[in-house]
């Protein structure tokens, strides 16, 4: 056996990869989620619906084409630390499996048919320094891994968001209003974005991204794609 088989072997035999989800033991095949969690896996199958809950939660100024998020995410599901795994727990790659998992799953639908272009939700720089990634990129990735789409850099946070877990949704709309600069709109005219984010919950920061796009290149049609949809009322 080859050395790096065997201490593969031996390090999962000490420290087993286990599900994000259950935390049972992954067999040979899986990854990150087991066979048992992923057929439960709460999916939202709203990518195929013209004007759904993620179009209607994001009505404004800006048109959605079209619009899609992976599974429901509610406060006591288990399945949020996916999300957590990605976003705090310093497992990005779990963003990007899932966001692979995802574009493989949908692809044949037609949703990522005409687009030319996957925009990552961006951070602002401290708090990415402090993080040290961004989540969205991953997800950004684990999509054009599947997709083959270029992924691009042309959303930039240019304040910091104030903590928004306590607001309510006017203020939490207010308070992403001038977050995002979208750069570079030559990139832009024409193309179909994809704009990509961990979680939708009331939808401020991928409007007020839609919105910067939309700014500086209206002739661009916007799509949006999350892993996770809070229960959307
Ligand atoms: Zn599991």
């Amino acid at each position: 056996m080859e050395w790096s088989r065997f201490l593969n072997k031996a390090v999962n035999f000490i420290w087993p990869d286990l599900c994000e989800v259950c935390g049972c033991t992954l067999v040979r095949g899986e990854k990150v989620i087991c066979l048992g969690c992923r057929l439960k896996l709460p999916r939202t199958m709203l990518h195929n619906e013209h004007f759904g809950p993620i179009h209607h939660h994001l009505a404004g100024k800006v048109p959605i084409e079209r619009a899609a998020g992976y599974f429901y995410y509610y406060r006591t599901s288990p399945f949020t630390r996916l999300i957590y795994a990605a976003k705090y727990h310093h497992r990005p790659k779990v963003a990007r499996y899932l966001a692979a998992e995802y574009a493989r799953e949908i692809i044949s639908d037609g949703f990522f048919d005409d687009m030319d272009i996957i925009i990552p939700v961006p951070l602002h720089r401290f708090k990415q320094w402090k993080r040290g990634y961004n989540q969205s990129r991953y997800i950004a990735l684990g999509l054009a891994d599947v997709t083959g789409l270029p992924i691009g850099s042309n959303l930039v946070a240019t304040r910091q968001h104030s903590t928004q877990t306590r607001k309510g949704a006017y203020l939490r709309w207010l308070n992403s209003q001038g977050i995002y600069t979208a750069i570079h709109p030559e990139q832009l005219h024409g193309k179909h974005i994809l704009v990509v984010d961990d979680v939708l919950t009331t939808g401020s920061t991928l409007l007020a991204c839609c919105e910067a796009i939309h700014r500086v290149a209206p002739t661009a049609r916007i799509s949006v794609l999350t892993l996770a949809v809070a229960h959307l009322q």
